[in-house]
């Protein structure tokens, strides 16, 4: 599917920013970078706790387009990241509420407390 048809949230570059990342590994001649997604989880309810999980691999010589192409898709992982149908912001799973209702909105909506 190309990208222009999946739908963007204005918060993309931030996810982008915060939720993906490139960790070389091994030599730079026959190294990878692997992606790697943040997953925000909740060992208590008031602490969110990130962590990285590897996506894909990447040869470390790729281009500069095949790695936007590989972070860009990572947002568009259901596994990973979901659009509030409230207020249009994606979001990390770990910060959804309830199907497409991120924390933020039930809070403000719903008069939710976490
Ligand atoms: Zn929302």
């Amino acid at each position: 599917m190309p990208v222009s048809c999946r739908p963007s949230a204005p918060n993309d570059p931030e996810l982008l920013r915060d939720f993906t990342r490139l960790v070389p590994v091994g030599r730079s001649l026959d190294g990878v970078l692997w992606l790697e997604v943040g997953v925000v989880s909740w060992p208590t309810p008031h602490t969110p706790q990130l962590h990285w999980e590897p996506l894909q691999s990447l040869p470390a010589h790729a281009s500069a387009q095949a790695v936007t192409q590989a972070r860009h898709a990572a947002l568009h992982d259901p596994r990973y990241f979901a659009l509030c149908g409230r207020c249009g912001q994606r979001r990390p799973q770990g910060w959804m509420h309830d199907g497409d209702l991120c924390q933020s909105c039930a809070e403000r909506w719903l008069g939710v407390v976490h």
